[in-house]
């Protein structure tokens, strides 16, 4: 008898999910948009678009769970609705939650200006120091939340350190995998509870959706729905179709971003206008050796220190041709961004400095173009 293997993350990201038998042998499945659906007897559950469980919107999800290597997965309108629904599925009043320095700006506004008026208190503590996440612990501890490689320093967590910590002291772990996407590290591989992304980034690739990712355990992806439910979170049957079909290019647009992404860093590193570069490709990365054990590949973001003022760094940007300026990253088109006017604006300058994200500091999305037209793209906009 042939084994059954299983197939390689390539090949679930074409296949998984969808069944051309049963979409009359449409090769790719339909954009369903009927909001409603007739309810032919008491058994069945209700279907709704709402719930999540229209059939172009069930197809992702079966996709997305099959690229996690998870029970379940959900689609929701965008990461931050991803992000708030696995939070509200895991907290309640009184509960306390340890989440990563650094995070994205938006998680810290949900974090640090809603939860306390829901009664959730948040302590932070370095993903790259999983002793200080102990030391945060209190008895009311339900949730750790970290993302898998910071922005824009691009720190990378020790994950299965994290999880292993919150498995013993009893509460859920949530990984935002925004940044490396399921191609270059799978959370619930290493025993993470609760895998999290913003779809609009990698996932999707092409700057055209806003969508969230939630996978994990079915009990809890199914508690995550009812949140969901409840506030009305889920996404447009129209979005659940791009991301199917974001998601089967996936492996072979990462492969580029992190080539791109590495050619870039090299390059940056050895210009002489250049005094600092970040991407985990970097031998000098401060955490080496955990990007060894956690990571497949380094991604396409890669931050840089221009040896210049702030205003002068502005210049460099306005320059660039092939790089535009706007936020976001995961697409295939490149984008720069500068954290003090962007992520990082809410801080003071000294604050940002002391965070080793100075104000001429510049965040590139590198894209999937060819690596030389960026870097002379680059070369052209440091050197003039
Ligand atoms: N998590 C990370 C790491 C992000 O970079 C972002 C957006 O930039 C989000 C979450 C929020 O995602 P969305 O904009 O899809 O709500």
């Amino acid at each position: 008898m042939t084994e059954q293997r299983r197939p390689e993350l390539d090949t679930l990201a074409v296949h998984a999910g969808g069944d051309p038998a049963a979409a009359d042998g449409a090769v790719v499945g339909p954009v369903h948009r009927s909001a409603t659906y007739l309810y032919p007897d008491a058994d069945r559950p209700l279907r709704y678009s709402r719930y999540g469980n229209n059939p172009t919107q069930v197809a992702v999800q079966r996709k997305l769970a099959a690229i996690e290597g998870a029970e379940a997965a959900l689609l929701l309108a965008s990461g931050m609705a991803a992000l708030a629904t696995a939070i509200l599925a895991v907290c309640e009043r009184g509960d306390h939650l340890i989440a990563a320095a650094g995070l994205y700006g938006g998680t810290r506004t949900l974090l640090d200006e809603e939860l306390p008026r829901l009664g959730i208190e948040t302590s932070y503590a370095p993903g790259e120091d999983p002793a200080a996440w102990r030391e945060a612990a209190r008895p009311e501890t339900r949730l750790f939340l970290w993302e898998s490689i910071s922005n824009p320093l691009l720190r990378v967590a020790d994950g299965p350190a994290l999880a292993e910590l919150a498995r013993e002291l009893g509460a859920v772990s949530l990984v935002d995998a925004t940044f490396a996407s399921p191609v270059h590290q799978r959370p619930i591989s290493f025993g993470a509870d609760l895998v999290m992304h913003s779809a609009t980034k990698y996932l999707g690739g092409h700057s055209d959706l806003v969508g969230g990712v939630l996978a994990g355990g079915e009990e809890r992806i199914e508690t995550a729905r009812e949140r969901m439910k409840s506030f009305g979170a889920s996404a447009d049957p129209a979005a659940a179709f791009l991301l199917d079909r974001g998601l089967k290019t996936l492996p072979l647009r990462m492969a580029r971003h992190d080539e791109n992404g590495r050619e870039v860093a090299d390059f940056l590193a050895g210009h002489p206008a250049v005094a600092a570069v970040h991407h985990p490709s970097r031998k000098d990365h401060p955490d080496r050796a955990v990007i060894e054990r956690v990571l497949d590949g380094a991604g396409g973001v890669v931050t840089f220190v221009p040896t210049t003022d702030p205003v002068e760094a502005e210049r460099i940007v306005g320059r660039l041709r092939w790089i535009r300026l706007a936020p976001s990253l995961g697409g295939v088109e490149s984008l720069v961004s500068m954290p003090a006017l962007t992520s990082h604006r809410s801080l003071s300058s000294e604050e940002r400095s002391r965070l080793g994200i100075p104000d001429e500091t510049i965040r590139l999305a590198v894209g999937v173009e060819a690596a030389e037209d960026l870097i002379a793209d680059l070369d052209r906009a440091l050197s003039s």
